[in-house]
């Protein structure tokens, strides 16, 4: 197939957590070798099995804020009672190489980003199939304590309230047909013709003018 040089996009998934969200990053980035995963910066405490710079960078309070100081991110926000934010730097180089790149951020963050990026930007949400199946997912966290759960049912309305800004939605009823419905989404984006940079040359050589 011939491959046609693109512009890099940032592709963002944002959800109650609950929805499924990790796991569906992780099979995106399991399966496809042309994108990324932001690594973002938090002040949150590494859950078990986390490992630094590869699940977060982890640091103090007076270290991120040493960062914003510095204009370090691209986006940054208080989620729950953490500070998070999307290292500027690792961006901007991956998109240089065409690579496109997936965040894991929230609504807050997204909002950043919409105003930075602009035509760069595709935004899905991902929603739990029902109330009750999510209410599920969440206590079935055990890493959390029951006050951080109760946390996250709260903050999962006021993240679900957010719903219409993103262009697209996935309800994850079925994690397959959910990872097709990423797949799709992202396969039809990486063809816009706009992001098909080396277009007007392939076509040039097309009709013979090159
Ligand atoms: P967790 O602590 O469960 O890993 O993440 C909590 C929430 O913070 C999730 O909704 C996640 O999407 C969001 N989040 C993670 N990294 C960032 C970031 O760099 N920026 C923003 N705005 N949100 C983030």
């Amino acid at each position: 197939m011939t491959n046609i040089r693109r512009r890099g996009l940032l592709l963002v998934l944002s959800s109650p957590s609950g929805a499924g969200k990790s796991t569906l990053s992780r099979r995106l980035l399991e399966k496809d070798p042309d994108i990324t995963m932001s690594i973002s910066t938090t002040t949150r405490s590494p859950r078990p099995g986390e490992v630094d710079g590869r699940d977060y960078h982890f640091v103090s309070v007076a270290e991120f804020e040493r960062l914003v100081a510095e204009d370090g991110f691209l986006e940054h926000a208080k989620v729950f009672d953490n500070y998070y934010g999307t290292p500027a730097a690792p961006v901007e180089a991956a998109l240089k190489q065409g690579k496109d790149i997936l965040f894991d951020i929230d609504w807050q963050g997204t909002q950043q980003l919409a105003q930075k990026t602009k035509g760069d930007l595709v935004r899905i949400f991902i929603l739990p199939p029902n109330k009750k199946e999510l209410e599920r997912r969440l206590k079935s966290r055990a890493q959390d304590s029951d006050e951080v759960v109760a946390k996250r049912m709260s903050k999962a309305n006021q993240e679900i309230s957010h719903w219409a800004e993103y262009d697209y939605v996935i309800i994850n009823n079925d994690l397959e047909e959910a990872e097709q419905e990423l797949f799709a989404i992202l396969r039809a984006e990486r063809l816009k013709r706009e992001r098909q940079t080396g277009l007007v040359d392939f076509v040039k050589e097309l009709m013979g003018e090159a």
